[in-house]
């Protein structure tokens, strides 16, 4: 008898375990229950098609149902849930949404891939027709149907993550007046403060309302909301909102089968992606997976795992050997011309972890300076100390950053140090990258500091040790002096780079001098000059004026 196997959840994880299930086995049985109406659309997508980016819905649907069957011979199944799994005798129960009829179907593997669910916060009037949230087809349909019907002039859209930040562009796009409202004190999350601070100033000035450290209190509004407040007492008049302030993995059906449930909250899962039962695999969002970097466990719901898990589990369930190295969290967000990236452990991940890090920022041009239209990269790196194996990146720019975050990946995947990266051979062409990329410089930036050619404090430290009141710093800026009138560190000693070696004179030998500029590199070059002339304490603030001005206002 053909081997049977059975797919909860056809999209991201569930559509490729499919299709690899059936590459590996021509002869399998393969079924795939979707509780929705679509099998295999692009969730990453949606909000593209709302901005107006992608002209056409049908191209959000990578598969159908009937393309499905006949390319992969494999029956997808819509509208029909799946209600419990009956291990012992390996068969699942299934509702059809249609006529509300429930059926058995016998497996012999197994394969859950049934996503996460949007948190929704108990807020009276959540329910109201201009609230919505976005996760599928059907979400977006509603969407643009009120869009269509009503013509709303401003959007609240609550929740700072990479969903609602593609959010903000979609509908600034639209010409809607966007608000954001994040109940943390930066947008992005899964980024460092002072990284994400660069959004929040790009928005700010491309005239979004972003509201920081509050989250919403109350829904005005009945049937409509037309107002919304936030916790500190804003109101904000809306014509409509979304919320999009996470995702918790979906796991009810693996818990009330007994499966082993992690310590994230997700779905234990081994390196073939099976569960504590091996007929049952499970992928994508509602598993964890091992940290590539820290070896832990942790749950990261990106479709790019998901997609690999899949394959992963379709192969093993029809017969063969794959395993799923692990996950980095690498992700990318692009808004409104300012894209943000990160992969790896970001620095407050490396700290609530208890690692001995050291941080180094760079910043470059995207590409050759004279070439036109080169934009600046910014790049934080953190790395473990003593060895200088790179533990995670962060780049936000312009241009160039998702080739920089991908480089950035494969080193981590490969365990590569910082001095790694000042070696790696990556091409160039002035309209690329400079002859040294930025990954390079990035490399340098943060080798120097671990071979001990500079010594380097972060602006965040520099903060610690004013906080602490007894700092006896002596700040040298070395910008220039427009630079310097658009804003500097109070009490520091303005000398220009270029006029430092005759003007050395003028500081402090004693004291212990801290030296910016605007992003680091001019303050490295002042370090070299001073400490080679004399100074015996002088440090490197990294990242500059811009990161100090990101980690608090002066
Ligand atoms: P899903 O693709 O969500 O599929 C789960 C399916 O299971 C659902 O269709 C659900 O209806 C079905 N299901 C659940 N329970 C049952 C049941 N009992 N019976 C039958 N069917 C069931 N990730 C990125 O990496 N990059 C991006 O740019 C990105 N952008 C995104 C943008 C949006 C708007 C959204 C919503 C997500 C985005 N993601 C992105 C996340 C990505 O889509 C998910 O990580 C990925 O889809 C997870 O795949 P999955 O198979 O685990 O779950």
């Amino acid at each position: 008898m053909p081997r049977k196997i059975v797919i909860v959840g056809g999209v991201a994880g569930g559509a490729s375990a499919a299709a690899k299930a059936r590459r590996q086995d021509e002869n399998a049985d393969i079924v795939m229950f979707e509780k929705g109406p679509y099998i295999s659309f692009a969730n990453c997508g949606l909000p593209y098609f709302i901005s107006g980016d992608i002209k056409e819905r049908e191209k959000l649907f990578v598969q159908t149902v009937d393309a499905f069957r006949k390319r992969f011979n494999v029956e997808s199944k819509v509208n029909c849930e799946v209600v419990s799994i009956d291990r012992a005798n390996k068969e699942v129960a299934v509702r059809d949404l249609i006529n509300g009829k429930v059926f058995k179907e016998r497996y012999d593997k197994l394969i859950l891939a049934t996503g996460a669910t949007p948190i929704v916060p108990p807020i009276p009037s959540i329910d109201a027709k201009n609230v919505f949230k976005l996760q599928n087809i059907s979400d977006m349909d509603e969407i643009m149907e009120y869009l269509n019907a009503r013509s709303p002039k401003s959007i609240l859209i609550i929740g700072g993550g990479s969903i609602g930040l593609e959010l903000v562009e979609a509908f600034a796009k639209r010409g809607l007046k966007v608000t954001i409202a994040e109940l943390l004190d930066q947008v992005m999350p899964s980024m460092d403060t002072d990284m994400a601070s660069f959004i929040t100033e790009h928005l700010r000035e491309r005239g979004v309302s972003v509201h920081l450290k509050d989250g919403v209190k109350a829904l005005r509004g009945e049937e409509f909301v037309q107002e919304i407040e936030l916790n500190s007492g804003a109101r904000i008049p809306t014509d409509m909102a979304i919320i999009s302030i996470g995702v918790r993995p979906n796991i009810y059906l693996a818990r009330d089968a007994g499966l082993h449930i992690g310590k994230t909250g997700a779905v234990w899962v081994n390196e073939r992606q099976e569960t504590s039962d091996p007929n049952i695999y499970a992928v994508g969002d509602m598993t964890e997976s091992t940290h590539i970097v820290t070896k832990k466990r942790a749950w990261i719901p990106l479709a790019t795992s998901a997609t690999k898990q899949g394959r992963v589990a379709g192969a093993n369930a029809a017969g063969g050997n794959k395993v799923f190295k692990g996950v980095l969290g690498t992700s990318i967000v692009r808004v409104m011309n300012i894209t943000a990236a990160r992969t790896g452990l970001s620095e407050k991940e490396a700290k609530a972890l208890g690692t001995d890090y050291y941080v180094s920022y760079s910043n470059s041009p995207s590409h050759a300076n004279y070439y036109p239209d080169a934009s600046a990269l910014f790049i934080k790196l953190v790395v473990e100390r003593g060895n200088g194996r790179l533990l995670g990146a962060q780049v936000v720019g312009e241009e160039g950053v998702d080739k920089r975050i991908d480089v950035f990946a494969s080193a981590l995947y490969s365990g590569l140090t910082v001095m790694d990266l000042e070696d790696l051979d990556l091409a160039y062409s002035p309209p690329y990258s400079s002859a040294r990329d930025p990954v390079v410089i990035a490399g340098m930036a943060a080798s120097n500091i671990l071979r001990e050619e500079t010594e380097s404090v972060t602006p965040n430290e520099v903060r610690e040790r004013i906080a602490s009141g007894n700092s006896g710093l002596q700040f040298l800026d070395v910008r220039t002096g427009e630079e310097v009138d658009e804003g500097y560190i109070s009490d520091m000693k303005h000398i220009p780079l270029d006029d430092l070696r005759g003007r050395m004179d003028e500081l402090d030998r004693i004291r212990e001098i801290i030296v910016y500029c605007k992003s680091g590199l001019r303050s490295y070059l002042a370090t070299r000059i001073l400490s080679q002339r004399g100074f015996r304490d002088v440090k490197n603030m990294s990242g500059g004026y811009i990161i100090w001005t990101h980690q608090g206002e002066e």
